[in-house]
């Protein structure tokens, strides 16, 4: 499985940085955002380093993303979601990325949010 030393949320994956998880299987590792934007926030990742959706393609990682996708609402709804939540990847710099390891947001909660 590729991995970055360098990397944060590789870091995570390895355990040498904490992390408060709602979810982890072989391929996937869930976790609770440093700086949530709303009473419930949290990011899956993939647990081999991909750095961003740009990396991906539909014949490598389209089981991957879609699993990634398709297991939001249910751990949505584990965190105490109610009444509907978002999703979403940023991409590269314009995307504002700033952790160049594939994330998948998960944001939910009464609202108002901090930001979004
Ligand atoms: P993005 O702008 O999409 O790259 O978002 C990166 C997210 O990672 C931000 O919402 C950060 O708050 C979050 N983040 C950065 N470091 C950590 C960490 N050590 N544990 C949990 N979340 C983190």
């Amino acid at each position: 499985m590729s991995h970055d030393p360098d990397c944060i949320f590789c870091k995570i994956v390895a355990g040498k940085i904490p992390s408060r998880k709602v979810y982890e299987d072989d391929e996937l590792l869930g976790f609770h955002d440093i700086a949530p934007w709303a009473p419930v926030h949290f990011l899956l990742i993939p647990k081999q380093h991909i750095a961003s959706l740009y990396d991906t393609t539909p014949e490598q990682h389209a089981g991957l993303l879609g699993k990634m996708l398709s297991l939001a609402p249910k751990l949505a709804l584990e965190q105490g979601v109610v009444n509907g939540f978002r999703t979403f990847v940023n991409t590269g710099e314009d995307g504002r990325q700033e952790v160049p390891h594939l994330h998948l947001h998960v944001i939910g909660g009464p609202r108002p949010w901090a930001k979004g």
